[in-house]
């Protein structure tokens, strides 16, 4: 990313939601959960599965979560109805974890149970850093329960290494990806390239360990990097699974689907769009660019 589009990159919390909700509206199926269905059936058709997320994090009251609880559970049983090839990801915050961990771990097993019920895997979201001992503690409990659930690490994170010690040893279901959030030099990695040394590091380790693995990237090197890993370990293709992002890189989906790989596309729905958005902005290398070029436009159109 250059210069400028750093600073735009910065900039676009101040950046009008309307013009956020434009620029983002790729990476969202929609408001509705039939919208998250519909892509779905479409990615489906095209040799992907999915994972359908609920937009929502950081709730502030125990309704909300529950409100957030019962649209997973329709989800789960119109994924179903309608034999889709998919499971469920989801945000601790967005089930209470900001309010109260006991009732976030509860939260999170209604669902998993429900979606245990019907065959369906759960994916538990890794947020920032605040939240990640006790992602880990729901992830654990849940799995000592029996439930099918897994996790998220980082590569950002200094402390994933090391917290490949007991993930290891508990064959944890992971997703391994770079890490979104913004943390401190002090506890995460801020060069880029160690980040993505890292991310290789771990990916071997945990391969290697027996873990079964979701490499998510669009980082075609890391792509190249993993596809070296699972070669030189001699892996079956049930062994791990791409991931990606709605509304990023359909070609690099295309290349790693057509090579006979399970890749799996994180499929978000909901009204509450505008802070995933936002994140995914300032991580697209020209979007930023786009955003300045539509302001401007817009002053000069008004006469500003
Ligand atoms: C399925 C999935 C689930 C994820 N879950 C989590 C999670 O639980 N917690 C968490 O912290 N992070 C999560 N992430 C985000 C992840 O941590 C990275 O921030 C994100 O994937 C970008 O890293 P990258 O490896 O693609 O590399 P980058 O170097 O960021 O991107 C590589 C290339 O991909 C393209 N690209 C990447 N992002 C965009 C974009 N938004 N728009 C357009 N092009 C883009 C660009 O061409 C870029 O050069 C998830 C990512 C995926 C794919």
């Amino acid at each position: 990313m250059n210069l400028l589009n750093e600073f735009i990159a910065r900039t676009i919390p101040i950046v009008p939601k309307p013009i956020v909700g434009y620029f983002s509206a790729r990476y969202i199926s929609g408001d509705k959960l039939e919208d998250a269905l519909r892509v779905t059936r479409k990615l489906n058709t095209l040799g992907a599965c999915a994972t359908i997320d609920v937009l929502g994090e950081s709730v502030t009251r125990r309704e909300e979560s529950t409100a957030f609880a019962d649209q997973y559970r329709q989800a789960l049983d119109a994924i179903v109805r309608d034999k889709l090839d998919a499971n469920i990801s989801l945000k601790p915050t967005q089930m209470g974890l900001k309010l109260d961990r006991e009732f976030c771990l509860d939260t999170i097993r209604s669902i998993a149970s429900h979606a245990q019920e019907r065959g369906i895997f759960v994916r538990i979201d890794m947020e920032d850093h605040p939240f990640t001992d006790d992602t880990f503690w729901i992830y654990r409990k849940l799995k000592e329960e029996g439930l099918a659930v897994g996790t998220v690490i980082q590569a950002r994170l200094r402390r994933t290494d090391g917290d490949l010690d007991f993930l290891i040893p508990m064959q944890a279901n992971l997703r391994l990806c770079k890490g979104i959030y913004n943390e401190p030099r002090s506890i995460a990695y801020t060069d880029r390239e160690i980040i993505r040394e890292n991310f290789l590091h771990l990916l071997d380790r945990l391969l290697s360990g027996g873990c079964y693995i979701g490499i998510a990237t669009h980082d075609e090197m890391m792509v190249w990097g993993a596809l070296r890993i699972l070669r030189n370990l001699g892996l079956p293709r049930d062994r791990y699974e791409f991931q990606m992002l709605l509304g990023v890189d359909e070609e690099l989906r295309r290349i790693i689907i057509s090579a006979g790989h399970k890749l799996r596309v994180y499929v978000p729905f909901g009204s509450q769009w505008y802070p995933y958005s936002v994140r995914r902005l300032k991580e697209n290398p020209q979007m930023a660019g786009y955003v300045l070029q539509n302001i401007f436009k817009r002053q000069v159109k008004n006469g500003g």
